[in-house]
């Protein structure tokens, strides 16, 4: 088919930020296509990025503006809703939120920024928070990701995101792969990847309990036991002090407090740290040897690092590793934690986080607010850092925070402890969803509010590798939906009136770029970028102080934020739940390749056909042990909960160890998970609970068959089967 014309614009599901061009006729996108000479991807597309934006015209796109009708009955009732204007929807969601904040004050309302929306998107509703409601209750789902990463590489180098690019990895000499299936996670990495050991003759350690494919390329794979990574690599670190293979010149030069922790490390033997990981020592010597040996190293990791009641000492684990080495600030060495979703590090960037503006600047130093309160008319701005999302549980339950706004969100698939969750949001006294499909949590709002997808707006992304890139509009918006950042500044706008903020804080843009030259000129990090430029580049790497500098694609050469690297000593000691003669398997959750986080829009594209419902991983040892063969059902449960899926069996997973999606509402993997939070980054434990499988019979009318639709599976609902 001929297209009316072709559109460049980012890939709207990792964090590759894969560049692609929109074929478009009739106002519908019929393929998608990849630029070779566009950089990170160069022509590689995977098949989510190649097939997957087909849910952009899915029927169940909402259009209008939904109110909710039954709101005399408990929140748990199945809602019921009619539809509504703009000007009714919203003038509805200001009168309730300045009445609750006149009553119990700003911090008595939390807002959801969005990892899918754009830079400018976040930008804004951060602003809303800040300069109307007054509150920095604001965070996203980076909390469940990579807050981890964040705590860790914050203390130890004073900065969280990818110190190295993507364009780097092709020629890597030594790399780690650890906590992270890279293959079906960041797919057009793993092709890197995988090009730097065929083509480069690069050595590569896998560090994971899943036999993933990267396994297939490694020189060494360390299979630990799932949650004992600390041991790990401490009894690296040991090895590397023991046999003198560290940098002392990198280390009197860059760094403070290693003669503490070589103390610290004494009884991490790699002996000691078998017993407790199951790799073998002489494994963790080699491993050890190569990475402090190379002439240039770097590591790269996932959820499976950072989603842990202990994340911030993994993330630290690897950071002394790296500075006692010198394995950074060069090009191929480096930290690399890859973000999850299209613009999570965007959303971090933009201050989507409680304690920070754009770019990191805290919001409890003087000078930093001072700055931000002016170019927002305000006389200050609370100083005081918000609540991160996985507080928001227990503050709802205690009628400390009354009213949550959730921009393209879905809380009751991401959150740990689901039915906990639950019983939390239907205390609230009121749920704004702004989004473009409903979904779980939507089902408990008053108000819904239609925005549009990445394929009909403009605006920025910033991908895994701080590469900031445009997104641009390729086809109108579905039915009466909005862009995100028209919707917050008409709210916004609204809400200053009701709360007689005579003077606004600015919330009139003609076009996302003017909302990007506010952002920029309030972000020395952002200085030298425009929408210009990326026009002219392509991309740009931040940090960019002006517009002469060039980017940066990897960091660290001459400093770190910090001003030295500090090595943090370490308890081994793992807060996990342990599998017990009652629940005698460990769960670990993650992604499939075809699937993306709750499953809102790949369930909702041609891909749901590939991979259409949920299966539990299990091993070929456990699944004889139960009796079950690929394609039964069984029921997993844990103390908080218990879902019924279908089995396949697999070698991935070691024995004693289940692995479920977590994409999938009908069978909701975070029912299963346990909230109990790494007491730093206050992300939980994803990666290790305690369950116990058995099997079951498969649900009524299904045998060994998935053809069911989704619609009757519970998963997908359009807007007009609940209008009422
Ligand atoms: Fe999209 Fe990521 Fe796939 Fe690239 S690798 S096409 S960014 S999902």
């Amino acid at each position: 088919m001929l297209s009316d014309r072709e559109v460049r614009s980012t890939c709207p599901f990792c964090g590759v930020g894969c560049q692609v061009d929109l074929h478009v006729r009739d106002g519908v996108i019929h393929r998608v296509s990849a630029p070779f000479d566009a950089a990170p991807n160069y022509g590689m597309l995977c098949v989510k990025g190649r097939f997957g934006t087909d849910y952009v015209s899915h029927p169940s796109r909402l259009r209008k503006p939904l109110i909710r009708v039954n709101t005399d009955e408990p929140r748990s009732a199945s809602p019921v809703w009619r539809e509504a204007g703009w000007d009714e929807a919203l003038d509805l969601v200001a009168d309730r939120l300045a009445a609750i904040r006149r009553e119990s004050g700003g911090d008595a309302i939390a807002a959801f920024a969005c990892a899918k929306a754009t830079n400018e998107d976040n930008y804004l509703l951060q602003k809303l928070v800040r300069a109307v409601l007054g509150t920095n209750n604001v965070d996203h789902c980076s909390r469940l990701c990579h807050a981890g990463s964040v705590a860790g590489l914050q203390l130890a180098i004073g900065s969280s995101a990818m110190s190295n690019s993507i364009a780097e990895m092709e020629h890597l000499d030594t790399f780690i792969v650890t906590g992270s299936n890279t293959t079906e996670t960041h797919p057009v990495i793993s092709n890197f990847l995988k090009r730097a050991v065929r083509q480069n003759g690069a050595q590569l350690i896998v560090i994971d309990p899943r036999k993933i494919e990267m396994t297939d390329f490694a020189t060494l794979w360390l299979r630990q036991r799932p949650g004992t990574d600390v041991a790990v690599w401490q009894a690296m670190a040991h090895v590397v002090v023991k046999e003198k293979l560290y940098n002392p010149d990198f280390i009197r030069d860059r760094t403070e407090g290693f003669s503490d922790y070589i103390e610290s490390l004494e009884s991490f033997t790699p002996e000691w740290a078998e017993g407790v990981s199951g790799v073998p020592a002489e494994d963790i010597r080699q491993a050890a040897r190569l990475y402090a040996q190379a002439r240039a190293a770097a590591v790269y990791w996932g959820m499976g690092i950072s989603q842990s009641s202990h994340g911030t000492d993994n993330t630290l684990a690897i950071t002394n590793l790296a500075l006692m080495c010198g394995q950074l600030g060069r090009e191929g060495t480096g930290l690399n934690p890859l973000r999850g979703q299209n613009n999570v590090q965007g959303c971090s960037d933009s201050g989507g986080l409680p304690y920070v503006f754009t770019a990191y600047q805290r919001v409890d130093d003087d000078g930093i607010r001072g700055r931000f309160a002016r170019a927002w008319n305000r006389a200050d701005l609370n100083p005081a850092p918000g609540l991160m999302i996985t507080e928001l549980a227990d503050a709802a339950l205690a009628g400390a925070v009354r009213a949550f706004y959730i921009m393209g969100e879905d809380p009751l698939t991401s959150e740990p402890n689901l039915n906990h969750a639950r019983h939390a949001l239907e205390k609230l006294d009121f749920i704004v969803c702004q989004d473009i499909f409903l979904n779980t949590t939507a089902e408990l709002a008053d108000v819904i509010l239609p925005s549009v997808s990445f394929a009909e707006k403009d605006g920025t992304f910033t991908n895994s590798d701080r590469r900031i890139q445009r997104v641009r509009t390729a086809i109108p918006p579905v039915g009466e939906s909005r862009a995100d950042w028209e919707i917050v500044c008409d709210l916004a706008k609204r809400l200053e009136t009701r709360l007689g903020q005579t003077v606004s804080a600015g919330f009139d843009y003609g076009h996302p770029s003017e909302i990007w030259e506010e952002m920029r000129s309030l972000t020395p990090d952002f200085g030298g970028i425009d929408y210009a430029r990326l026009e002219r580049e392509g991309g740009v790497h931040w940090p960019c102080p002006s517009p002469a500098h060039p980017g940066s694609p990897y960091l660290f050469e001459d400093s770190f934020p910090r001003g030295r690297g500090k090595f943090w000593k370490l308890e081994y000691g793992t807060e996990s739940e342990q599998p017990d003669a009652e629940y005698p398997f460990i769960l670990s959750t993650g992604r499939v390749l075809y699937h993306w986080h709750g499953g809102t829009l790949s369930r909702r594209s041609k891909l749901d056909e590939v991979w259409p419902e949920a299966t539990v991983e299990l091993n070929p040892e456990d699944a004889g042990a139960l009796g079950v063969q690929t394609g039964d059902w069984v029921k997993v449960a844990s103390r908080r909960g218990a879902i019924e899926l279908r089995v396949m069996v697999t070698g991935r997973s070691p024995q004693g160890t289940v692995f479920i999606p977590f994409h999938f509402v009908e069978a909701a993997a975070n029912v299963l998970t346990l909230d109990r939070l790494d007491p730093r980054a206050k992300i939980p434990d994803f990666k290790v609970c305690a369950v116990r499988v058995a099997k079951t019979d498969p649900p009524a009318g299904r045998d060994r068959a998935s053809d069911a639709p989704l619609t009757e599976r519970g998963a997908i609902k359009d807007q007009a089967a609940l209008v009422h």
